[in-house]
């Protein structure tokens, strides 16, 4: 299926974990879609990777259940709190103190099969056979342009989509 051909990811659009016991909305546009290769998000997973959603604070919110609080330390050595279903356990957001955006686990989005992320960051610990998209921008580590790439080529992406 070509880019062209798909839909952009519309919102508003709740998400929820594995078990349905939380629940939560993206009810505004996310500014981007990225993977992360960082060995937290490899270890939280248990995978290569995750999807991360930049979501401003004001449009996210948990709808249904009381999700558990995680503290953890990111390669970028910033203080996170991660949140997770307390029965499942599937991570759901992270969020940093003092940022304007939260970041949505977004496998975890209704309909997550439709996400197609613009880049990839941390990939200096992504796994040897990770193969890179030529379109798709690569950061070593995080970005230190404050996601403003990234953002402008999924800002690009869904009006493209929008058709
Ligand atoms: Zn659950
Ligand atoms: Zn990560």
């Amino acid at each position: 299926m070509s880019e062209q051909a798909m839909p952009a990811m519309s919102f508003p659009r709740e998400g929820g974990c594995q078990c349905g016991g939380v629940r939560y909305a993206v009810t505004c546009e996310p500014t981007a879609l990225y993977c992360c290769h960082c060995t937290n998000c490899q270890a939280q997973g248990g995978s290569a990777f995750a999807m991360s959603m930049l979501v401003p604070r004001d449009g996210f919110a948990f709808i249904k259940g009381e999700p558990k609080r995680f503290d953890f330390v990111a390669d970028s050595g910033n203080g996170k709190i991660g949140w997770c279903c307390p029965d499942c356990g599937v991570r759901l957001m992270h969020d940093t103190e003092g940022r304007d955006s939260i970041t949505v686990r977004a496998g975890t989005l209704d309909g997550a099969g439709e996400l197609r992320p613009v880049g990839h960051i941390w990939t200096r610990s992504a796994q040897a056979w990770m193969k890179f998209d030529e379109t798709d921008l690569i950061y070593e580590k995080a970005p230190e342009d404050g996601y403003t790439a990234l953002k402008e080529k999924w800002a690009h992406q869904q009006a493209s989509r929008a058709g």
